[in-house]
């Protein structure tokens, strides 16, 4: 029960996009609109020019408080505070330490809130402040605003991303209380996230209907938009303070949200845009390329195909090779991409962009690693038996032997998926169906309208599109689509049950959850939509859904249940080349990756590498441009759905035409949404923790005949 769509680039920046924020509705920052963008920008230079000028000169101030240094203060209200004509720059303070007072001179002062320091606590001649801004540089004093020396020294205060060091002297003060109110910022930032969410869906949408200059012109902008909110740093360390403020219940939820989205962007302007860029450039490139079979472009449907027809292994062999030339035409563009990710992730602490993608998708990376190894331990066996028997198989029907064998031979390009010769080919049931209609047909048995999703989605080939597959919830408000290439075969069948499982997971969220909440982990929505694309392996629905005849059915059973089982093998094999291809990936981009690819699938897939000369295959998979470091999620869908599977046959006795199938699913993990971590929400559901106790006994049960 493979059941995922791998062929899936996953809308990875709409991912991350659900968390961005605004604080411009704000009291004392509603009317400094203007500045913001001006002060962001200024940042991000800095923050390129300066890296290593953070705030260790101001922490020594902290440590060593001079005279009557009572506090520190958010730039915000530092803003606010050394905005009154009679506020003068601590001279006192600033004796004796020339570090200081170089950064006092070379700070600049904005300051338009001026109505807040009239605080009574808050008297002139009672503070004394000093403020400093280390990545300002000298001369640095430039503002949108007009504002303002004052008595030749000005400070800036709102384009620090991080706290301003106030030093007050002078009686005890309060300053107005920092903006961390965690619903507040909540507030501020789904308002300006909510509609660069939309707008870039939107976008993606678009680009991937039709590569077209002009679309993805403008889903380059949106994505840049959406992605400089949550770069912002200001913003970035708003949520931060609420998150420490100890927010409680869905707000602290909602801020942990953000903090994980914002992460990534914290990095300079300029490399974020230029990922952005290569992204794009790199997808549309997939989208166009068509390898050669037999001197004419073919498309990746064509090339599977050939794979699955043909007995002509110099064809056969073509038509892989031709499926491996997008990775000559990428390969450079997406080792460029890893080092301005390893870059990106560095400069925030990360080892590189594989730790810092697992870390902000809530994994633990040790964690993930037991459990790809538990993986491997558990199917290297089972695997190796199977692959005897079917290698076999494949001998004989291209006439060659076992040695002989080569990735061609496999019926996808990729040994993703097992071949037919493997299992029960039923592409024969699927050749005079409808499979859309199939795919409705059993939401609709488990009480489940997915009218509206089919009503807006785009199911069919056509030149320009788009040749995968995947779903897009565009606005959290029941705009949820569908993207496909339907033919009438086995595979498109489990795509739109796929698809539409993760559909209706977007169309399940309780209407009253936050926005931020309306939301789902990749893990869980992965492991419902391979629930439901699996359905395509079930004795009870080929004869209730697609109409295979009763004892038809009853006869294909063992023979389902054991292809099902080589399915989830096969599939935990790949993933783990995939994952540990990646590790080794960002781990050394310059490192000699065709030799890692092809040594992993010769140890996980068992394949026999073929002479390729260093020719780049591990580029001609999108997931490693377009959807980095995710791979592994399509694992834990499948141990997810077989956990769930178990669920619903105690609770429902399976899932066709249960309707209890269908409750049991929109109340026990659609209607949270976001609002609970996955791993418990999935405890919560099944009764226990996450365990791949369940694939393995599919697996055992399988093919222990
Ligand atoms: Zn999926």
């Amino acid at each position: 029960m493979r059941e995922f769509r791998l062929d899936e680039p996953p809308p990875r920046e709409l991912n991350s996009l659900r968390r961005a924020w605004d604080r411009d509705d704000d009291r004392p920052a509603i009317r400094s609109r203007g500045r913001a963008r001006e002060h962001r920008r200024r940042a991000h230079l800095l923050e390129a020019q300066h890296p290593e000028q953070l705030a260790e000169p101001g922490q020594r101030l902290l440590e060593h408080p001079g005279q009557g240094v009572v506090r520190r203060v958010p730039s915000r209200d530092a803003g606010a505070a050394v905005d009154d004509d009679d506020l003068c720059l601590g001279d006192e303070i600033v004796d004796g330490r020339p570090d200081l007072d170089r950064l006092v001179a070379n700070d600049a002062v904005a300051g338009n809130d001026g109505a807040r320091f009239r605080d009574p606590l808050l008297q002139p001649d009672a503070v004394v402040v000093a403020v400093r801004r280390p990545r300002v540089a000298h001369g640095d004093q430039a503002h949108a605003n007009g504002a303002l020396l004052r008595r030749g020294r000005s400070v800036c205060i709102r384009a620090h991303p991080r706290p301003i060091v106030l030093a007050v002297r002078g009686r005890s003060a309060t300053l107005p209380a920092p903006v961390t109110d965690p619903a507040t910022v909540v507030d501020r930032a789904v308002e300006r996230l909510r509609p660069l969410h939309r707008d870039a869906s939107l976008a993606w949408w678009d680009a991937n209907l039709a590569a077209t200059e002009e679309h993805e012109r403008r889903r380059v902008e949106t994505e840049l938009a959406l992605s400089d909110a949550l770069a912002d740093p200001d913003l970035y360390r708003e949520i931060s303070e609420a998150r420490d403020s100890g927010a409680t219940g869905l707000d602290r939820r909602q801020l942990d949200l953000l903090h994980a989205s914002a992460v990534p962007h914290q990095v300079p302007a300029e490399l974020r845009h230029r990922i952005v860029e290569l992204e794009a450039a790199v997808e549309a490139r997939f989208s166009q390329h068509r390898g050669v079979v037999g001197g004419r472009p073919v498309d990746d449907n064509e090339i599977k195909r050939i794979l699955r027809t043909s007995d002509d292994s110099a064809e056969r062999r073509e038509a892989w090779e031709a499926s491996k030339t997008v990775g000559e035409a990428v390969a450079e563009d997406v080792r460029e991409l890893a080092r301005l990710r390893n870059q990106a992730a560095r400069s925030l602490g990360y080892r590189d962009w594989f730790a810092l993608a697992v870390d902000i998708s809530e994994m633990d990376e040790a964690r993930l690693f037991e459990t790809l190894d538990e993986c491997d331990r558990l199917t290297a066996d089972r695997f190796a038996r199977w692959k005897s028997g079917t290698d076999a198989r494949l001998a004989e029907r291209f006439g060659c032997t076992v040695d002989e064998l080569r990735p061609w031979h496999y019926e996808d390009p990729f040994f993703q998926e097992v071949p037919a010769a493997g299992g029960v080919d039923l592409n024969a049931v699927f050749a005079d169906r409808d499979v859309v209609r199939l795919a409705r047909e059993t939401y609709a048995g488990m009480g489940i309208d997915t009218a509206g999703i089919l009503d807006r989605s785009d199911l069919y080939p056509r030149d320009g599109k788009c040749q995968h597959a995947f779903c897009i919830d565009i606005d959290r408000e029941g705009d949820v689509r569908v993207l496909a290439n339907v033919e009438n075969d086995r595979y498109w069948a489990d795509t739109m049950l796929h698809e539409l499982g993760h559909g209706m997971y977007d169309l399940g969220f309780d209407p009253s959850l936050p926005w931020l909440l309306r939301d789902c982990h990749l893990t869980v929505t992965e492991g419902i939509a391979i629930l439901m694309g699996g359905l395509v392996w079930d004795a009870e629905w080929l004869e209730r859904v697609a109409g295979v005849a009763a004892g038809e059915a009853a006869d294909l059973d063992d023979r389902l249940r054991a292809v099902r089982a080589a399915e989830l093998l096969v599939f935990t094999r790949w993933v783990l080349v995939m994952t540990n291809f990646e590790r080794a990936f960002y781990s050394d981009p310059e490192s000699d990756l065709s030799s890692t690819w092809w040594s992993l699938a010769s140890r996980y897939q068992l394949l026999t590498p073929p002479a390729r000369d260093g020719a780049p295959d591990w580029a001609a998979k999108i997931h490693v441009a377009c959807a980095p470091v995710y791979y592994h999620t399509y694992l834990y869908g499948n141990l997810v759905a077989a956990q769930l599977r178990t669920s619903l046959e105690g609770v429902a006795g399976g899932l066709v035409g249960r309707s209890e199938a269908g409750r049991f699913l929109a109340e026990r993990v659609f209607a949270p949404g976001e609002s609970v971590r996955w791993d418990r929400l999935l405890e919560q559901a099944t009764g226990e923790p996450l365990t791949a106790a369940h694939a393995a006994r599919t697996i055992d049960r399988g093919l222990a005949g």
